[in-house]
């Protein structure tokens, strides 16, 4: 709308991840210890269930899909915990309300209309190929990155900050020395997004 409209008053300031990249790069970093993926439903509505198939195949990783609701997340980690058992990965959708096998195809369709995969920066792992979605360059006024020569996002922590290696499975929270004395719910020091 805002093309047809020749609006030149408009922008988009993008953040859109891609979760496969990142999978992979956890999978591939050699040190982190991974026995399963409890997978996002709200991502899955959108690419569909059978994506993470992809890393049971090639990984023999265990991909459960689940809701947000805490019985859902305690019913797809029992079920992970269950195929780490038996040794036998597979990829189950516990979420099927919401997930189908592909997807939204009319979001999916939209994604591919107005951005491209590009290489973006993720806290903990750093710059990923690949791993994000920047508007088409036939877009690319509207890019607010263009427009305001903002560059590409950074991943900064505060000093002391171990989150990067806490949402990566390196550490646990308590690992910080900052967990609980000056980060704590009152008052933040590691980033908030
Ligand atoms: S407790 Fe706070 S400072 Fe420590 S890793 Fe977590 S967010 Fe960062």
């Amino acid at each position: 709308m805002a093309q047809e409209r020749g609006l030149d008053n408009f922008t988009i300031l993008t953040s859109h991840k891609l979760i496969l990249p990142a999978m992979r790069a956890l999978l591939e970093s050699g040190d982190v210890p991974i026995d399963g993926f409890l997978c996002p439903g709200h991502v899955a509505v959108i690419v569909g269930a059978d994506v993470f198939g992809q890393i049971v195949r090639e990984y023999h990783q265990p991909c459960v899909i689940a809701g947000f609701e805490g019985p859902q997340i305690a019913a797809a980690l029992a079920r992970l915990t269950e195929m780490v058992a038996q040794g036998r990965p597979a990829l189950e959708n516990l979420y099927s309300q919401a997930v189908t096998p592909q997807g939204n195809r009319i979001a999916q369709q939209l994604i591919d209309r107005f951005f491209v995969p590009a290489d973006w920066e993720w806290r903990g792992l750093g710059m990923l190929k690949g791993s994000g979605l920047a508007l088409r360059p036939e877009f690319a006024r509207f890019d607010a990155r263009n427009r305001f020569g903002l560059g590409a996002t950074k991943s900064l922590a505060p000093q002391g900050c171990r989150c990067g290696d806490i949402i990566t499975g390196r550490l646990t929270p308590p690992e910080c020395a900052l967990f609980g004395v000056s980060c704590n719910p009152f008052a933040r020091w590691g980033p908030a997004w």
